[in-house]
């Protein structure tokens, strides 16, 4: 997901969609977690851009997110480190441990972390604008209060992108694998006291129009959208 033109949120395959120039003014990368679809992106995006750069990409991350990006990934083996290269003194990228709950401001721009259920350590993110435009992502997970009373602390979200992974036909493959199914997440939904708009992403192939049916069913009230590839919002 891309923020204006300088942040990232993520750095899976629609990351592959973006022009050399567009990839050349991403500044900061913000990860939710460490699984293959959310990061993979990321060491074909430093090596792409490696010349064109001053300053490094700066990864903020979580501790676990960070360690396995270096255990697994820029580890030489897999990819270069490029939080050496070119030299260690001038990288092209470095970065920037947070903690859940931690607030980044970029420029104006306000990116708070929020824990989350997932298989592995993982935030979402809400993201205000300076003007107070905000919307909200929840990265992958399950059930969880963390997100949703945060969300609810605000008097305003505009826009609320949300991942369903599995249709109630999943449902127990979805609570093992941590993710949402249409049942969880209409549980989860009624908590929330705000009236963004709301998107879904993250479905397994094949999952799109049974999960929204699903959920559009339980809450019929709510408008809730399918999340397209290349879409843009303006808040
Ligand atoms: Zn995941
Ligand atoms: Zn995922």
């Amino acid at each position: 997901m891309l923020i204006d033109e300088d942040i990232l949120i993520d750095c899976g395959s629609g990351v592959g969609d973006l022009t050399l120039d567009q990839l050349a003014k991403v500044r900061h990368v913000f990860l939710t977690h460490s699984h293959l679809d959310h990061v993979a992106f990321l060491p074909l995006l430093v090596d792409s851009i490696f010349e064109r750069i001053d300053q490094p990409i700066v990864v903020h991350a979580l501790p676990a997110t960070i360690q396995a990006l270096k255990e697994h990934i820029f580890n030489w083996a897999i990819w270069p480190d490029f939080a050496q290269l070119p030299v260690v003194s001038k990288p092209v990228m470095a970065y920037m441990e947070h903690s859940a709950g931690d607030v980044c401001i970029v420029d104006g721009r306000k990116i708070k972390s929020i824990s989350m259920n997932h298989i592995v350590p993982t935030v979402g993110y809400r993201v205000e604008s300076a003007e107070g435009a905000s919307f909200a992502f929840t990265g992958d997970t399950t059930t969880n209060d963390t997100f949703w009373d945060e969300l609810n602390s605000h008097p305003r979200l505009d826009l609320l992108l949300l991942e369903v992974a599995f249709s109630n036909a999943y449902e127990e493959l979805s609570n093992t694998a941590r993710h949402y199914c249409s049942n969880t997440m209409v549980a989860d939904l009624i908590k929330l006291k705000l009236n963004p708009e709301i998107y879904l992403t993250h479905h397994k192939p094949e999952e799109n129009n049974v999960i929204i049916a699903e959920i559009k069913q339980s809450l019929p009230g709510r408008g809730i959208k399918q999340l397209h590839n290349n879409q843009t919002f303006s808040l």
